[in-house]
């Protein structure tokens, strides 16, 4: 099973991979290759930085080809694409990508949030700088401040989560990422989720939905 994980940022999508990468699926966050990539200084980190501080997005080419290397080398696994596509032209080189490969995309899963609850949820999102670990001042602060509890790494407030940068972010989602609503409305694989719903909820809704999907599609077969 491979699908993509749609929706503004703050809509939860980073939470709600947290409980899938429990099912064996793996987790492609092009936003954590960009940061992983912005702590070891590389030179793509350098070069993706320069933009995602701004709040906008990475080149196209830059980021098609990240995740075309990962699929060549691995078309055998199951991903959830979190945070990619983010652009039309985006999600048909991951459509032509996974068409070379045999490879079938069978949902996108539509987070719906509005603004104010997006503002809210990333201005108190704190994440662990080592292992990605998501938390936020509201209702789930870690045990020992600043301290994660999973690996101990240093708990912070990331740069584009500051509200200059969380609007510009919103802009380009309005601008650049919205339009794949309808582009995957067309190709039929649209499943619109409420995400203003608590992980766990979301999670059990989001399995019932695809588990529907699921037989749906192997009693039309
Ligand atoms: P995220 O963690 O998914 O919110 O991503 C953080 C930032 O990384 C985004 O605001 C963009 O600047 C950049 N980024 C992540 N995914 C993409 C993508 N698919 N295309 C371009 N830029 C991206």
């Amino acid at each position: 099973m491979n699908f993509v994980i749609l929706g503004k940022p703050g809509a939860g999508k980073g939470s709600i991979c947290e409980e899938f990468k429990k099912n064996n699926l793996i987790h492609l966050s092009t936003g954590d290759i960009f940061r992983r990539e912005i702590a070891s200084q590389s030179e793509l980190g350098l070069l993706a930085n320069s933009y995602i501080r701004k709040g906008n997005l990475v080149p196209d080419e830059v980021t098609n080809d990240i995740i075309k290397k990962i699929l060549v080398e691995n078309p055998n696994k199951d991903y959830i694409f979190d945070g990619y596509p983010r652009t039309i032209n985006q999600a048909q080189a991951l459509k032509k990508n996974m068409d070379d490969l045999g490879i079938e995309l069978d949902a996108v899963i539509n987070l719906i949030v509005d603004d104010d609850l997006v503002i809210e949820r990333l201005s108190s999102r704190r994440v662990c700088k080592e292992c990605g670990a998501i938390y936020n001042t509201r209702n789930h602060n870690p045990k020992v401040e600043g301290v994660c509890d999973k690996c101990g790494g240093e708990v912070i407030t990331r740069a584009d989560d500051k509200i200059e940068a969380i609007k510009e972010r919103l802009n380009v989602y309005n601008n650049q990422t919205a339009p794949l609503i309808d582009y995957y409305i067309k190709e039929g694989l649209i499943m619109n989720v409420d995400g203003s719903l608590d992980t766990i909820d979301l999670y059990q809704v989001v399995m019932k939905n695809l588990n529907e999907r699921k037989s749906l599609s192997s009693s039309n077969l």
